[in-house]
């Protein structure tokens, strides 16, 4: 396919403004799936995609589409909107040449609006300006369009208005994409250069690596060397995504699509590696910059004989979303397991709900910890939350964009869901890091009786460390059973007391129901009892159960 009718594009949007709708709506127009279906976010394949309606994933489709007599291949990436998976988009970018920026005709520019445009004009991209949902009963697309010229200095008659719901005005995206968005530039006679942009590992077939080919041709039976590991592979499968795979004899320079080539090892198929042929090598582009994890939480089988099987299914899944970084770590409560670093809170959530239910395992999963870094955000809130005004912009009458630098522990766990309720919905919220800072901490002891419990020591904000010791201390008297004597529950700060619970005595009569009699039955439980015991960890003389440790560690 000649590379000056081919076109690579990108919608960006804030969440919900309807990307996903769009790209059903290209799909549809071009051909590429049938219109009578019900086509609800087709991209989004992933049943947590689907469940929580949300994209995670990037999806690539190609399409055909027929403008003044000639074909033309446009090759789409649907991407995430959420804060958390902004790694996606700007992986998605690097294949592109423009992108389609859609922005809801009631609610106006958001945060991610913001972030994304910026994600794209910093890769230097056409960006083109498209208001969604005209139809709404309160749409004022003219008052996004005067957002859009004051924010992002494009005029305001490059806005394409349309519906993605109802399908109107589609054709003037695609006439923009073409029009608007140059070609790729590349090479078809220079070695083959590819860029891997996307992996997934499967099952039958190994790993499949989505590609992007910047110069040269790729086909079946082609030995091709990874820049990153020196391996030689032999191409089995090349094709192109419409969405879904579609082998074709060849993949040229412009072209998007995916490659088999053997790799069986997740850490061979590395996300923005250079694939070149062999005896022709290449200068390896240039790759990403690595995510840069922002919250952490400690992953555990809950029962250790799981172990392998979750430290395969964490690999792989791992490769197809490569920002989340792994390091092995154990814990005396709860055995060996991983400390695992995510992008966010609702990145957290979507790969433990993934590795459940696309591979089937079950973990415990600990309460969400940051390094001390502080981050760029908006808001109210603020003062509770040690925040400090940056910038302050009017987008217009109504909306105003506001600059903060926070600590990220106070902003990670429940800012959004409080934001939210304060300002009934309307305030959304972006952050990226702004480094560290030096900020008050102290170090929190747990004790039982006196002695330090050490699977609890944590690290607070002094401000905080009543609260948060007083939420352990409660959460750790509900889960320890009653002993034959008096538990005291304390958090301390060196040697200041600052929380402190109490489980009274009581003796556990395991025999208190049997009547009499009956000798077998006596010693079935006492035997029962005794295994029980097996599972516990002795603090002092104190038992803990490890079901106690579980509750007071995991997320809610
Ligand atoms: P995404 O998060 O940007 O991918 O957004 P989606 O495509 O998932 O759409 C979010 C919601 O907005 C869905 O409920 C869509 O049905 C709705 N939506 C999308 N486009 C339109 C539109 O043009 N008009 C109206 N009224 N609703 C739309
Ligand atoms: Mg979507």
């Amino acid at each position: 396919f000649p590379v000056e009718d081919t076109r690579n594009f990108s919608i960006i949007a804030h969440v919900d403004h309807g990307k996903s709708t769009l790209a059903d709506r290209l799909l549809e127009l071009t051909g590429t799936i049938d219109k009578t279906k019900n086509n609800k976010q087709v991209l989004d394949k992933l049943q947590v995609e689907r469940e929580r309606g949300i994209t995670v994933k990037a999806q690539t489709a190609s399409l055909f589409y027929n403008f003044e007599g000639k074909q033309y291949l446009l090759n789409l990436i649907d991407t995430p909107g959420h804060v958390d998976f902004s790694y996606e988009v700007s992986r998605s970018l690097s294949a592109c040449q423009g992108v389609l920026l859609v922005v809801d005709a009631n609610e106006g520019i958001q945060a991610q609006t913001v972030a994304n445009f910026f994600l794209a004009f910093e890769a230097q991209l056409s960006v083109i300006p498209v208001i969604n949902k005209i139809d709404l009963k309160n749409a004022d697309p003219g008052r996004v369009e005067k957002q859009i010229e004051k924010v992002f200095d494009i005029p305001s008659d490059e806005c394409i208005k349309i519906s993605a719901k109802l399908g109107t005005n589609i054709e003037s995206v695609l006439q923009a994409v073409i029009e608007r968005i140059p070609p790729p530039k590349v090479h078809r006679k220079n070695p083959l250069r590819a860029l891997v942009f996307d992996s997934t590992f499967d099952q039958y077939r190994g790993v499949v690596a989505n590609v992007a080919l910047f110069d040269g041709v790729v086909s079946k039976g082609d030995k091709i060397v990874s820049a990153h590991t020196q391996k030689t592979y032999e191409v089995n499968e090349v094709g192109v995504l419409i969405p879904n795979e579609q082998p074709t004899l060849k993949l040229y320079a412009g072209q998007v699509g995916y490659l088999i080539a053997g790799m069986k090892d997740v850490t061979e198929a590395q996300i923005g590696d250079t694939l070149y042929l062999r005896n022709q090598p290449v200068e390896p582009l240039p790759g990403f910059k690595s995510a840069k994890a922002m919250v952490f939480a400690g992953m555990y089988p809950i029962d250790q004989s799981e172990y392998n099987n979750l430290k395969s299914a964490i690999e792989k899944l791992t490769l197809n979303d490569s920002s989340v970084t792994v390091h092995r770590d154990s814990s005396l409560a709860l055995g060996a397991g991983w400390r695992l670093g995510f992008l966010g809170l609702l990145h957290m959530e979507v790969f433990n709900q993934r590795l459940e239910q696309e591979y089937n395992t079950s973990v415990i999963l600990t309460t969400p910890t940051v390094p001390y870094k502080a981050v760029l955000a908006s808001a109210k809130l603020i003062k509770a939350r040690r925040a400090v005004q940056k910038h302050l912009m009017f987008i217009d009458q109504n909306r105003v964009m506001l600059k903060y630098l926070f600590p990220l522990n106070e902003i990670v766990v429940d800012f959004y869901d409080s934001l939210k309720s304060l300002s009934s919905g309307y305030a959304s919220f972006d952050y990226e890091d702004a480094g560290y800072q030096t900020a008050d901490l102290v170090k929190m002891d747990i004790l039982l009786n006196g002695n330090i419990v050490e699977e609890l020591v944590t690290v607070v904000h002094k401000e905080k460390a009543h609260s948060v010791g007083k939420t352990i201390c409660e959460r750790l008297k509900d889960s320890l059973p009653r002993q034959l004597f008096e538990i005291a529950i304390q958090a301390a700060i060196g040697s200041k007391i600052v929380a402190r619970e109490t489980v009274k005595a009581y003796r556990k009569n395991v025999l208190a129901k049997c009547y009499g009699g009956d000798i077998t039955r006596k010693m079935k439980l006492l035997k029962r009892q005794a295994e029980g015991k097996k599972k516990l960890r002795k603090i002092g003389n104190i038992e803990v159960p490890k079901d106690a440790f579980i509750k007071v560690l995991k997320t809610q």
